[in-house]
């Protein structure tokens, strides 16, 4: 953890956080024993009106650290007949952005649970979409406390009136590197210029690329730093496994056969290998259902509700699923493709070992893999042991010998680098020959 001055210590009770009483008693019906290590070190400070910027993802309790809070700071407004708006018009008093549909939804549901003791005070709307927008509208009447938002969305409730952002006076952008990398710059800085400059900022995001780091920036004002790690080291595990090439399919029916996997969250790169995959998977008796950006939101919900519920065994996703869902105690993520970004790496696996649970977060990698599977464990600090499956053991006159010639290391004509390149290019080929071989250790970083 990284903070500054301002930040509170950490604490192993929700009580010496400074939360109210009917906040307490639904941490204690939703059984939180204790706060998360964000929870403990952002929530005093967020209570106390300061900016946060909070390094972050879904699994390490984020929504309940901004939610808490916020709720509280709402309640007590309005209990003390002081409400923290004048409630002209449409108003949102506190506006909570999202980069999809499916956490807009998760985070309205949640801050909906936290307040539950609070007897209605607190309004929350959700809008995204995807869907009709007459609905939104109507729950939009009168304002509301809280809006849970994505941009696109919220921008066009705008242009008919149906809300206002004159009067907020918290913003929080939930997994801001997200929003940013699926193109809402532009949205984002339209919807900021139409807020008050003065206000109380809350910024999440799982990795901090150059763009985010200028948003924040931008936006914050002195604002309390906590740094978390997504996932628990101790309870999620990650393994990956070299499989020959073409037999990708064979393995992964064959580990979720054999470890007898009740809810398995899989990978792919595309909405067709989706479908693809779930056909492969048909023909080793595994019923698999799809879930990605092509579907409609009725039935992303629903798959996604059977998946959640235990009905569906097998989910097979795109990218679209890694960030944001928060499934409790999915015990499997399996990167059947990898991720073309290491920190969607992380996201992924981020779905398994949430809030302290063990999870088992897999990849199988044929030798085309291989370089870019060293890519991610760079970029993310860790070094995994390559691993065979029994049965499915490496056949190294299957590996294409001209393969690692291929790979990205040449760089592109005319750049002067041609011959460092295919000396670097030869070494790869040699470190191939030592992983198939199962001669792992000498694949030094
Ligand atoms: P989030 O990171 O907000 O998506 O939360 C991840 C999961 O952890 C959700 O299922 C929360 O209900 C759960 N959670 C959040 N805080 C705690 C806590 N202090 N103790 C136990 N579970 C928690």
């Amino acid at each position: 953890m990284t903070n500054d001055n301002n930040t509170a210590s950490s604490s192993s009770c929700f009580s010496e956080l400074g939360l109210i009483s009917p906040l307490l008693a639904r941490l204690v019906d939703l059984e939180y024993k204790q706060p998360t290590p964000i929870q403990a070190q952002a929530i005093p400070s967020v209570l106390n009106g300061s900016d946060l910027i909070a390094g972050a993802n879904t699994g390490s309790g984020k929504t309940a650290t901004f939610a808490l809070p916020l709720l509280q700071q709402l309640f007590n407004a309005k209990s003390s007949g002081k409400p923290s708006t004048n409630k002209k018009g449409n108003y949102a008093a506190t506006l909570v952005l999202v980069p999809t549909r499916e956490l807009a939804t998760q985070v309205a549901d949640s801050i909906r649970s936290y307040a539950f003791h609070l007897n209605g005070t607190v309004k929350t709307v959700a809008v995204f979409g995807g869907v009709s927008v007459n609905r939104q509208m109507l729950a939009l009447r009168g304002g509301t406390d809280i809006l849970v938002a994505t941009p696109g969305r919220l921008l066009d409730l705008i242009s008919s009136n149906a809300i206002k952002l004159d009067q907020v006076k918290t913003l929080v952008l939930d997994e801001a590197d997200r929003m940013l990398s699926l193109g809402f710059t532009e949205e984002l800085s339209a919807l900021l210029a139409m807020m008050p400059k003065q206000k109380q900022t809350l910024l999440f995001s799982a990795t901090f690329p150059e763009q985010v780091k200028a948003l924040t920036s931008k936006l914050l004002n002195n604002p309390v730093e906590v740094q978390v790690q997504s996932a628990d080291a101790s309870t999620l595990v990650q393994r990956v496994f070299t499989v020959n090439k073409g037999q990708k399919t064979a393995a992964l029916a064959h580990l979720i056969k054999e470890n007898q996997w009740r809810q398995v969250l899989v990978f792919v790169n595309s909405k067709s290998g989706c479908s693809h995959l779930a056909s492969k998977l048909a023909k080793h008796d595994i019923t698999a259902e799809v879930f990605h950006g092509n579907q409609g939101q009725g039935a992303r919900s629903r798959v996604l509700q059977a998946f959640k519920d235990g009905e569906i065994e097998v989910l097979i996703a795109t990218d679209i699923a890694a960030r944001g869902l928060d499934i409790e105690k999915l015990p499997v993520v399996i990167n059947y493709d990898l991720p073309r970004s290491p920190a969607d790496y992380m996201h992924r696996i981020g779905r398994s070992g949430r809030a302290g649970e063990i999870g088992l977060a897999l990849s199988l990698i044929d030798y085309e893999d291989y370089h870019h599977f060293k890519i991610i464990e760079k970029k993310n600090k860790f070094r995994l042991e390559r691993e065979e499956i029994a049965g499915f053991e490496i056949d190294e006159s299957l590996i294409d010998p001209d393969f690692s010639a291929n790979k990205p290391v040449v760089p592109p004509p005319g750049s002067g680098k041609k011959k460092k390149a295919k000396k670097a290019a030869k070494k790869e080929s040699s470190i191939y020959a030592d992983i198939w071989s199962g001669n792992v250790k000498s694949d030094s970083k």
